[in-house]
């Protein structure tokens, strides 16, 4: 976890000096979680999903094996509604933490029937964020919380959303309820309940063979 958190953020992240000059979303600026656990600072925005180039890389990845044609047009367009809060995790003011619940609608090929389809992603984060050397406090509760660790005191927060959102994508999406599924897989589905049923026959015959 604490590698994957490395890697994602800091690889990506912009270095010049904090007091740079803004840039016009404070998404992709470099900041301090603890100067914004000492706000209190609430986030709300809403960003385009093409803003977040390694999810973007992900879903064209995933609609690679899809034809052209069939694909959503102006998927990279659809918004990231993004809540970001961050607090002190401690009485002693030493550990932010950032809570926060991001959605979107990733477009998605569904695993049953190959059909492409907007995936509806809900996820929450509550990440404790630990400076290289320290340690969250003995009363933290960490059940309830994951901890990253931090290669430097500053991150961007769009690179957090796009950690939450990548770790928030199941392995195999589907169509929520197999109706919903492109009709070739319903017959075939169908079938395939009705008629396969090896075991029953075998059982009867075992029956029968024992008395
Ligand atoms: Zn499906």
């Amino acid at each position: 976890m604490f590698m994957r958190f490395r890697r994602t953020i800091f690889d990506t992240i912009l270095r010049p000096p904090y007091h740079a000059p803004a840039m016009t979303n404070p998404l992709f600026n470099p900041v301090s979680p603890k100067e914004l656990a000492e706000v209190g600072q609430v986030i709300d925005i809403k960003e385009n999903i093409e803003n977040f180039e390694r999810l973007v890389e992900f879903v064209e990845a995933d609609l690679e094996t899809d034809s052209a044609e069939s694909r959503p047009r102006r998927w990279r367009a659809a918004p990231v509604d993004i809540r970001l809060e961050f607090a002190w995790s401690d009485s002693l003011q030493k550990i932010p933490v950032v809570r926060g619940q991001i959605s979107a609608s990733i477009v998605s090929v569904c695993q049953r029937c190959l059909e492409v389809f907007p995936l509806q992603i809900n996820a929450s984060l509550k990440w404790l964020l630990l400076e290289p050397g320290e340690e969250p406090g003995e009363m933290t509760d960490l059940a309830s919380h994951e901890v990253w660790e931090l290669e430097q005191e500053f991150v961007r927060l769009v690179d957090i959303v796009e950690e939450s959102l990548l770790m928030a994508m199941p392995l195999a999406p589907k169509h929520e309820s197999v109706d919903s599924c492109a009709t070739p897989v319903k017959e075939f589905e169908v079938v395939g309940v009705e008629t396969s049923r090896p075991f029953s026959d075998l059982k009867s015959q075992m029956e029968k063979s024992e008395k």
